[in-house]
């Protein structure tokens, strides 16, 4: 029985690399194309950017709202939220700065799913100390640290497939799947 699906953002939900990417390409610092990272430091560990740098262009991402116009990964988000049991809770759970709070729910709203969002949290702190319990939770998570400490403490979890952790992965579970396996459990 699931009572409650947590859904991460960048990387799930939103295209954070491509829009990212983007940015810095304005600036002759990458090539647009270049938007599949194969590690979550790739500006840093491929591109070669020094790390005060990349702090400084992902500051200026937030500060700027791009978070509220990045790409929607799964354009069915809003249908497959609906098909949902109505007793699941659903949380938006991110890792982005907090100062992102009222762009983060400008997008959702811009993608028809705020009315299914229960709760959204911003939050810079392990994601895995954010709720007391994880008990018949479900999550959609594409980090494989945040995946890894969800596993440790006993929550359910699908890792959605990037170039990140694609050799980790052994789900292929994009939203579609998340939803038809939280109706099978309810
Ligand atoms: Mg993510």
């Amino acid at each position: 029985m699931i009572d409650r699906l947590v859904l991460d953002l960048d990387g799930c939900l939103a295209d954070f690399t491509e829009a990212f990417t983007r940015l810095v390409s304005l600036d002759g610092i990458a090539n647009a194309n270049d938007r599949y990272w194969t590690c979550w430091d790739y500006p840093i560990s491929v591109w070669g950017m020094p790390k005060k740098m990349f702090r400084q262009y992902m500051d200026a991402f937030a500060r700027d709202g791009h978070y509220r116009n990045l790409r929607l990964l799964e354009p069915d988000a809003s249908v497959l939220l609906g098909r949902l049991p109505k007793s699941v809770q659903v949380i938006v759970l991110t890792n982005r700065p907090p100062s992102t709070y009222a762009d983060t729910e400008s997008w959702l709203r811009i993608h028809g799913m705020d009315r299914y969002v229960d709760e959204l949290i911003v939050t810079s702190r392990p994601k895995v100390d954010v709720l007391p319990s994880w008990e018949n939770t479900l999550i959609w998570e594409d980090n494989l640290d945040n995946v890894r400490s969800f596993v440790d403490v006993g929550a359910k979890v699908i890792m959605r497939p990037q170039p990140w952790n694609v050799s980790h992965y052994t789900n292929l579970g994009l939203l579609g799947d998340v939803v038809q396996e939280v109706r099978a459990w309810s």
